[in-house]
């Protein structure tokens, strides 16, 4: 998809909106394609000082497996959009994961979006971002309640405890 820049390329202070829905259903995150629904992503392109800036908000609703306790979810996610779109890549500029390239007047809104919602992914994966996981010796769901393990001592206590004792 791509968004035509040419109302604001080398115009300093001009500045265009623009809301898109891209479909990133192909993504593929471990097994599963986490993004069944459009992703939405709206903003502005600005031309500041020569520069273009875009600002904005890529939202979508996520359903995926939980990283830490396995269990399925459905959640909105919401991830800033900050980039800088240039004419010419430079070297420096291939190697940061927030520059885009603009080519004939246009950047591609589809690959913008793909690479900032990735690189925002991870911390996504979460059914809750207070998710409490799964016991590691039990395997219970500790967001359903604490299990019965015993805690483990922390062995460092265990040491100060033998130099205490002697
Ligand atoms: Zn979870
Ligand atoms: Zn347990």
């Amino acid at each position: 998809m791509r968004l035509a820049l040419t109302e604001v390329i080398h115009r300093p202070g001009a500045s265009i909106s623009f809301s898109e829905c891209v479909d990133l259903s192909d993504l593929q995150y471990g097994n599963t394609n986490p993004v069944t629904e459009p992703v939405k992503a709206e903003g502005t392109v600005r031309n500041t000082a020569d520069v273009l800036m875009m600002k904005g908000l890529i939202t979508t609703c996520l359903h995926g497996v939980c990283d830490r306790c396995a269990g399925e979810f459905t959640r909105n996610v919401e991830i800033d959009l900050d980039v800088v779109l240039v004419e010419e890549l430079s070297n420096e500029d291939s190697e940061d994961e927030r520059v885009f390239p603009v080519e004939a007047d246009a950047v591609d809104l589809e690959e913008v979006v793909r690479t900032v919602f990735v690189l925002n992914l991870d911390s996504k994966m979460l059914c809750d971002p207070d998710c409490k996981g799964l016991c590691c010796r039990c395997g219970k769901n500790l967001n359903d309640g604490p299990c019965d393990c015993q805690k483990e001592p922390d062995p460092r206590f265990a040491a100060l405890r033998q130099l205490l004792d002697k």
